[in-house]
């Protein structure tokens, strides 16, 4: 089902001509009521009333997670402090957080925008949403949860944690959707077979999965293990949170971009200049509609590539890749650029193995190393030394030969590599710590 069908079908021209008309607007409200971008237009020479078509974008500055950051909590805000509704911010576990204000306007709307996700997932009002997002300053829980109540599905506001809870809860509540991070929905597919719970067993038809980057690979792997088809869902607490982009279950061939409210570009990453249409580039937005904290070009650091060619499902928007790499994710390991998502293929790919996995980075002199630590599944742990040994060696091979860089492969436990309740942990980069 198309939630909003006006705006998910609109032809191409007349979505350019909306874009046009609302960043124009944004460039008007932005150097009128935001001292940072005022400054900044000016250090570019560029004025509001320069944007005459979209292709002038290219002419206004970027905004980098930095400048949230230098502006802590409140300078990037458009509006008097009293016309905010609510407070999301950045866990800041890598640096200062970063904070994002929201009107009540931008609030329905973030609930409009998840509503036709959940309906893109295939969704509808009749339907019950387990949502395992953590609630709080985090936008992950009452993202979902406002756009469950817009598409009028019931919630269930469980919340993260208390796994074992949430399994008892999916097989006496029967809900049909899902919302969580991918490496939680296996981790309580996973707890549910402890507890004697099979989830492929339960009415749960629909996964809607996002926060962190994930492999198709994975993709089939938690189908086949929870019996559902599994969404990926995208969002940004600084463009917005969950909802700015949706893949559809008709085609789930790509994530269509919210473009009434978010203008995206794809820029190489190292000069800033626009990619040519379907090659690869870091991922741009503007907010077209956002009052309380508009972005103007706003670099994600995630990579993908735009797809302009109308869906099977009936959306006229335009479709990015799946993210499976942040550029800030990125590993150089001896000079070689390593995604952990490769590895997450190589590793799924390999009988016996478990996408629980993490890759463990030193420096030893001035060589890095890298070790991938991945959990075996029981019925291979039971087997003899020596065929775990054949299996890390072949993994070993596999990476040199698709990746080419050399990796220890540790071959641990089940269960040994500690679960997370939101994003899991991939990357333990033991070189930045002196
Ligand atoms: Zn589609």
């Amino acid at each position: 089902m198309i939630y909003d069908v006006k705006n998910e079908t609109l032809p191409r021209e007349d979505m350019e001509r909306l874009q046009l008309g609302r960043l124009q607007a944004l460039c008007e409200r932005v150097y009128a009521n935001v001292p940072f971008y005022k400054k900044k237009f000016d250090e570019k020479g560029v004025k509001p009333q320069d944007i005459k078509s979209l292709k002038d974008i290219t002419l206004l500055p970027f905004t980098v997670k930095q400048d949230l950051r230098d502006q802590y909590p409140f300078g990037l805000f458009a509006v008097p402090k009293d016309q905010i509704v609510r407070i999301h911010s950045s866990s800041g576990t890598t640096g200062t957080a970063t904070v994002v204000g929201y009107t009540k306007r931008d609030i329905e709307n973030w609930g409009e925008l998840m509503a036709r996700s959940l309906a893109a997932a295939g969704a509808s009002a009749a339907d019950t949403v387990h949502n395992a997002y953590g609630y709080g300053l985090f936008t992950g829980g009452l993202g979902a949860h406002y756009g469950a109540e817009a598409l009028g599905a019931t919630v269930v506001p469980i919340s993260g944690g208390a796994t074992k809870r949430q399994v008892t809860l999916l097989r006496d509540f029967a809900p049909d959707v899902i919302c969580c991070t991918p490496s939680y929905a296996l981790f309580l597919a996973e707890t549910g077979l402890e507890m004697g719970i099979d989830v492929r067993d339960l009415p749960l038809r629909i996964g809607v999965f996002g926060a962190e980057p994930w492999t198709n690979e994975m993709r089939q792997d938690i189908e086949k293990k929870l019996g559902i088809t599994a969404i990926d869902v995208y969002g940004l607490s600084e463009v917005m949170g969950p909802g700015v982009a949706i893949e559809c279950h008709e085609a789930q061939d790509g994530l269509h971009i919210q473009e009434d409210h978010f203008l995206a570009e794809t820029i190489d990453p190292a000069t800033g200049e626009p990619v040519g249409p379907g090659e690869e580039g870091e991922l741009v937005f503007t907010t077209l509609t956002k009052e309380g904290i508009p972005l103007i070009r706003y670099r994600t650091r995630d990579l993908t590539t735009l797809n302009t060619v109308p869906c099977k499902c009936g959306r006229t928007t335009t479709r990015m890749k799946r993210v499976t790499g942040r550029s800030d994710d990125m590993l150089i390991i001896r000079g070689v650029n390593v995604f952990p998502s490769q590895i997450e293929s190589i590793l799924i790919e390999t009988k016996g193995l478990t996408p629980h996995y993490q890759l463990i980075v030193e420096r030893e002199g001035n060589l890095d190393t890298l070790e991938v630590q991945v959990e075996v599944t029981e019925s291979m742990f039971s087997d003899e030394i020596k065929s775990l040994q054949r299996e890390e060696s072949k993994v070993m091979k596999n990476i040199k030969e698709f990746l080419g860089v050399t990796a220890k492969v540790k071959l641990v436990e089940p269960k040994s590599i500690e679960r997370s309740m939101g994003k899991a942990k991939r990357i333990i980069d033991n070189r930045k710590k002196d």
